[in-house]
Formats: structure tokens, C-alpha cells, sequence
């Protein structure tokens, strides 16, 4: 009923959905307020939405940084996984950030599938490095990806692909479920309340995980635009969102809503044990030294 609804709203992916049968799940939320579908698995069929989308001719671009010793510690397992699992059948073209070139790995790659890399330099402070993709991001839609590829998915590279992560992922505007808070309730949500931030926010929809955003190039640039000048303007007042860059992007997914929510099966954190409802974990969260990868 959800989906039908949606449909009449005229959100595009909505209508995507109810032409393609998508399903509720009964144990799960499978629908926001505003009728963006959240994604689980049981929910669809992967064949449909393959078909549908290399009949559209979609492309995806995939960025993902590796900055300092964050390359040599999770690069390759995450890029061979992803051949593995991520957008299987679709041209993907890969752009890695990083500060050194000469150390990528050597990944052999599938059919439709390439590599570029940009190099960036390395901010001494990490939280830094990981608030400045937004900028980079927005920088290399603008200059290439615009150009070449319909969807762009982001991902931090602390983490490896271990099932299908695939075309019904995509939309015009996708935010993940951070798996730690999905389940709780949201005046628990780490949300940043200082009033001077650009981030500030009382109460919000959901907790969403920066780890993983996506959607077309237009939306993703449109975001990543937003949270940099989010950033900047803190900077300017010398104050920092809790959750640096995951706050802004939480900010801007309140005033614009997602168009497409992927549940925690999407980036899974195995420390958390069992839970019934995640019945296939696609992106698992890799361990984080963060003693070592984060000193200077
Ligand atoms: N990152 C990096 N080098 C750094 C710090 C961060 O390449 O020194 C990138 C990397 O892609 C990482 C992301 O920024 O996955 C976000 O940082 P991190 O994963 O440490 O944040 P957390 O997952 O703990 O929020
Ligand atoms: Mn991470």
C-alpha cells in the first residue's frame, strides 16, 4: 500500500518500485513518513531491477578514500570485494582518493568496470581528512563523473563487501540506516545540538551513517556542496559538528529527504550480534585500529 501510495506522490524511485513489485516486510519499517521505500532484503526481486536498470543504460560512479595509512590497511580488500558484490552487471567506474598514487593495489578488474584515481593531500588531522571528501567529492562530479556515470554511491574504505550490493540500491537520493542506532529510540540519536553549528539539529527522521550515501550525480553534488559549505562556515566560527561530516550530512538529509533509505544490512557492524531482522549482511564494517591508522 505504501508503494502504491508513493507511486501517486509522483517520487520517481516510488514509481520504479511499484512497477517492479516491490514488497513490504512485515517485521521491519519498510516505508518513511514521506514514502521513500527502505530497503530490505525479501523485498525484491534483483533480477527486475538489474533488467530495468542496464535497459535504462545506468551507470554508477563509486568514490572512496584512502589517505594515508588508511590505503595500505583496507584499499584492497575493499575494491576486490566490490568487484565481488557491489552494482554486479553495471558499469562501475571506481575513483579513488588518495595521497599516494604509487602504492594502490594492483586490482584486476571485470568487464565494464575502471579505475581512476585522484590524488589529494593529506590533512594532518583525521577528521579533517574524512570532512574535506565532501569538497573533493563535489569537486570530481563536477569535473568528470557528471559526464560519464548516472549514480553516485560514497563509501568510507573501512569496510568490505560480503553480499549483493546491487541496482536496487539506487535512486535519486539514497541514506543508510547507521546500524548502531536503528533500533533505538531517537533522543538517543548522536545528532549534533550545539546551536552554533550549521549542523545543529534538535530532533531528526532517522539516524543516517556517512559511510555510505549515494544517488544521482545532480543530488550527490547538491549534498556534498551543502555539507563543505556547512563545514567551512563552522570552521569560520572555530566550531566542529560532533560527528564532523556524518553530522552535516544528517543536517541536510533532515531538510531534504532521502528519496531511498537502505537498511543496516547495507553496513553491517558484526559486534553487534545477533539481530532477527538482518537476514543478509551485504557491506560488513572491517575493524579499526585507530591507535595505529590515526596517529600522525
Ligand atoms: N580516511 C582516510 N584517511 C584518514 C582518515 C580518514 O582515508 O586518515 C577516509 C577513509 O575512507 C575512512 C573515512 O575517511 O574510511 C572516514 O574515516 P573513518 O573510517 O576513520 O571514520 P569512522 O568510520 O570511524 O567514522
Ligand atoms: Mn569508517
Amino acid at each position: 500500500k505504501c508503494i502504491l501510495e508513493s507511486a501517486k506522490m509522483l517520487n520517481l524511485d516510488s514509481s520504479v518500485d511499484a512497477s517492479l513489485n516491490l514488497q513490504s516486510r512485515p517485521d521491519v519499517q519498510t516505508c518513511t513518513y514521506w514514502k521513500a521505500a527502505i530497503i530490505w532484503e525479501g523485498m525484491f526481486d534483483p533480477r527486475l531491477y538489474d533488467d530495468m536498470h542496464k535497459s535504462k543504460g545506468s551507470s554508477v560512479a563509486l568514490t572512496v578514500f584512502a589517505v594515508g595509512r588508511y590505503l595500505d590497511a583496507y584499499l584492497h580488500k575493499f575494491l576486490n570485494s566490490s568487484e565481488q558484490h557491489f552494482m554486479v552487471g553495471l558499469p562501475v567506474t571506481y575513483y579513488v582518493f588518495t595521497d599516494m598514487p604509487e602504492m594502490l593495489p594492483d586490482i584486476k578488474l571485470s568487464p565494464l568496470r575502471s579505475l581512476k584515481f585522484i590524488k589529494v593531500k593529506k590533512n594532518s588531522r583525521w577528521q579533517d581528512v574524512s570532512m574535506m571528501r565532501m569538497k573533493s567529492i563535489s569537486d570530481v562530479i563536477e569535473s568528470d563523473i557528471r559526464h560519464h556515470c548516472t549514480y553516485v554511491f560514497c563509501f568510507d574504505v573501512d569496510q568490505v563487501f560480503t553480499g549483493r550490493f546491487g541496482s536496487e540500491a539506487l535512486g535519486d537520493s539514497v541514506a543508510l540506516l547507521h546500524a548502531h542506532y536503528y533500533h533505538l529510540p531517537k533522543h538517543l540519536y548522536t545528532y549534533d545540538r550545539n546551536p552554533n553549528s550549521k549542523a545543529y539539529m534538535e530532533t531528526g527522521d532517522f539516524y543516517y551513517h556517512a559511510a555510505v550515501f549515494g544517488g544521482s550525480w545532480k543530488s550527490v553534488k547538491a549534498l556534498t556542496e551543502a555539507c563543505y559549505q556547512g563545514i567551512m562556515e563552522d570552521k569560520q566560527n572555530n566550531v566542529e559538528a560532533l560527528w564532523h561530516d556524518e553530522s552535516h550530512l544528517n543536517k541536510y538529509m533532515l531538510l531534504h529527504k532521502p528519496s531511498r533509505v537502505l537498511s543496516p544490512e547495507y553496513c553491517w557492524d558484526t559486534n553487534i550480534g545477533y539481530r532477527s531482522d538482518i537476514q543478509v549482511t551485504r557491506l560488513l564494517w572491517a575493524p579499526k585500529h585507530y591507535d595505529t591508522l590515526r596517529s600522525p
